[in-house]
């Protein structure tokens, strides 16, 4: 596929998540007034906003409890006064992948798989996000640079699976992804293709029978890993999602981030696993927190994380246990903790 169609700039006319994307809450004192909530509690982290504010789907807001300062989910996503402190150890770049780029575009770093940044933009601005300074835009994650980081896939044989991130590479349209994986099904060493993202839990309506289609028709192997940290981000309609991008049919993961205040606690955890195998989800990953600056408060200790694990041994099924991981830059793969 020549470059130019993956460069094309007339965009088409918005589907519903697109209106509902630009229909997102981006100032924390609306927030707060949708919720309930004393705007006192938004001025306290005004400061901290800087060049990544906030951002929150409606419908992901409409899962918070009126009222509640301390609400998992919106601590997940307003800024805190916390966000400003520096702390020593905890850096822009702390998984190093600024080294990682293979190509524009193209993060390698463990045999077999590479990461082919598809945008930078999310529908959701995670506050604890290890990408939440990365610098997207000379990176690659455009569309001229996914051009090339698909040349750079096509040339190296070792990879097997391609893993499309981002940002949230959900957040490009349906035609463009239809193109890139059209593109990544000609390359013959590709036996996989793996989506990273977060866009099935906090805007559903992204899953668009015209994703599941563009899905289906890959010759390749899917597997989708979702980004779901908490049981009460996973109401119906995120069911609903699943059960659609499960029919392409795929593999559905999730990965979770260990997060101070907010799933730090067996019976969170073991609630979100119970809740993400009834809607047909497997637990993958449980992540320590990468220290990226501005998340210092949602700092977990390992020996905690590592109580936190056993008692979910303890009390699930294995397969509804997630692995613990940490990444370490220079790592051949993900540390398995537990
Ligand atoms: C996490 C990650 C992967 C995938 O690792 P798995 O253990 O296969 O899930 C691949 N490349 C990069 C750069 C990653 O950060
Ligand atoms: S959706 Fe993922 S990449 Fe985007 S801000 Fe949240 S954690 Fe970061």
């Amino acid at each position: 596929m020549p470059t130019a169609t993956l460069a094309r700039n007339t965009p088409p006319a918005q589907s519903g998540w697109q209106r509902e994307l630009a229909d997102a809450i981006r100032d924390p004192a609306e927030l707060c007034r949708v919720l309930g909530l004393d705007a006192a509690v938004a001025e306290k982290g005004l400061p901290a906003t800087g060049s990544f504010p906030l951002l929150v789907p409606r419908v992901f807001a409409a899962r918070m409890r009126p009222g509640d300062p301390r609400d998992p989910l919106l601590l997940q996503v307003l800024p805190q006064a916390a966000e400003t402190e520096d702390v020593a150890g905890w850096s822009a770049d702390p998984l190093r992948e600024g080294d990682a780029l293979a190509a524009p575009g193209l993060v390698k770093k463990y045999d077999g798989r590479a990461l082919l940044l598809l945008t930078g933009g999310c529908a959701v601005n995670c506050r604890y996000c290890f990408r939440r300074e990365f610098p997207y835009a000379t990176s690659g994650a455009t569309r001229r640079g996914v051009a090339e980081g698909l040349e750079a896939i096509a040339a190296d044989d070792s990879l097997t699976e391609v893993i499309l991130s981002g940002g949230d590479p959900l957040l490009t349209d349906d035609a463009f992804l239809g193109d890139v994986i059209e593109r990544l099904d000609g390359i013959p060493h590709l036996q996989r293709i793996r989506i990273h993202t977060r866009l099935p839990v906090v805007l559903p309506s992204r899953v668009t029978p015209g994703l599941v289609d563009v899905l289906t028709a890959s010759r390749l192997a899917r597997v989708v890993v979702l980004h779901a940290n908490h049981p009460a981000e996973l109401d119906a309609s995120v069911a609903v999602a699943v059960r659609s991008l499960a029919a392409s049919p795929a593999i559905i993961l999730n990965q979770a981030v260990l997060l101070a205040g907010i799933n730090d606690s067996a019976a969170v955890l073991a609630a979100l696993s119970e809740r993400l195998v009834e809607i047909g989800v497997v637990p993958y990953y449980l992540h320590l927190l990468d220290r990226v600056r501005g998340a210092t408060h949602f700092d977990v200790p390992q020996g905690r994380a590592e109580e936190l694990h056993r008692q979910l041994r303890d009390t699930l099924p294995g397969y509804a246990v997630p692995r613990l991981v940490r990444e370490v830059p220079g790592e051949p793969s993900k540390v398995w903790i537990a």
